[in-house]
């Protein structure tokens, strides 16, 4: 169920005092963001998105109000313990990658568990532990920035699910992809989700997305709206076709190969049915076949086996 809240957010204000003006960034925001959810933040370029994230990420203290993540209030910590709370926490996936270009993709990845006193050893295997997870675990040893942007940014999923954080927090990950790898990373934040049980906020100004979220944010002129995205059905129905909608990511590899429904297609239907009130969506495409799933099924067992 996702009732508890993971996230809670409280009468956040924000402004930025510039010489000549003040920008009222974030006004009066309050929302939650329910554990294991996938909740979806989204509004129009300049509404307050990037400044609600880097707030609720801890790395923008708010002018009032208070962002408590998993019970703790994230600005009564010092900077240093907000750091380590984060690295624990949350993992981040950006729209543009930086990588120490000196290092490895394996390097790269292991980044955040040496900062936690991991030894090179200890970090590298489970550094390919979470490349195999994103397909990417032939590219080790290779530099970052010689891979395309698709492989970039599933190097950059791998670098933020390595500590195993319940939290995953992806601002506009496609936004410089194309369709293929932009669904190819949806499906991967899809069966994190799903399969792994990780909360996922993704920032997105791109509607197609929208219908693949359990809950949303919308911010318009620094003002949010929260709702449950249940497109006028109950809340199981909701549940149900969301299952089904997972079911059919799991599946859906087709549009890799250039074929079968993309996700905004699927995202679309669903969408589409829904307002219709058609109760049998979505039939995933029988010919698709299964992305990551055996590695993320083995990811789970052996980071279980770690706790
Ligand atoms: P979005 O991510 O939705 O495009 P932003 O959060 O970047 O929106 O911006 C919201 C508003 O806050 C905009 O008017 C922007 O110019 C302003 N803003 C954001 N960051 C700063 C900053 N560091 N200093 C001054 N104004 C800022």
């Amino acid at each position: 169920m996702q009732s508890q809240s993971l996230i809670k957010v409280e009468t956040v204000e924000k402004k930025f005092y510039l010489d000549s003006e003040t920008v009222h960034a974030l006004k009066n925001v309050s929302f939650s963001i329910p554990q294991r959810s996938f909740s979806i933040i989204y509004g129009p370029s300049g509404s307050g998105k990037s400044t609600m994230l880097n707030t609720l990420v801890g790395l923008e203290p708010p002018t009032s109000g208070k962002v408590i993540i998993d019970g703790q209030d994230l600005y009564a910590l010092s900077p240093d313990k907000r750091a380590n709370f984060r690295a624990r926490t949350l993992g981040m996936v950006y729209q543009t990658n930086y990588w120490v270009n000196s290092l490895s993709v394996l390097d790269n990845v292991c980044m955040p568990l040496y900062l936690s006193g991991y030894s090179r050893r200890q970090a590298g295997l489970i550094a390919m532990e979470s490349l195999e997870t994103v397909g990417m675990q032939d590219y080790a040893k290779k530099r970052p920035t010689v891979l395309s942007g698709g492989q970039q940014q599933r190097v950059s999923m791998a670098r933020a699910i390595i500590a195993n954080p319940d939290l995953i927090v992806a601002d506009e990950p496609t936004g410089n992809l194309d369709t293929k790898n932009g669904d190819m990373i949806m499906n991967l934040l899809s069966d994190l989700n799903h399969k792994m049980r990780k909360t996922i906020i993704l920032v997105t100004h791109n509607l197609e997305y929208l219908s693949l979220s359990s809950h949303r944010v919308q911010i318009r002129d620094g003002v949010a709206t929260e709702d449950d995205g249940n497109f006028g059905l109950s809340a199981e129905e909701k549940q149900e076709r969301i299952k089904r909608l997972h079911a059919g990511l799991s599946k859906q590899a087709g549009a890799a190969h250039g074929e079968g429904p993309t996700i905004a297609e699927l995202s679309n239907q669903l969408a589409q049915a829904a307002s219709n009130g058609d109760s049998d969506t979505h039939k995933p495409s029988e010919h698709l076949a299964p992305l990551q799933n055996k590695s993320l099924d083995a990811l789970t067992k052996k980071k279980k086996g770690r706790s």
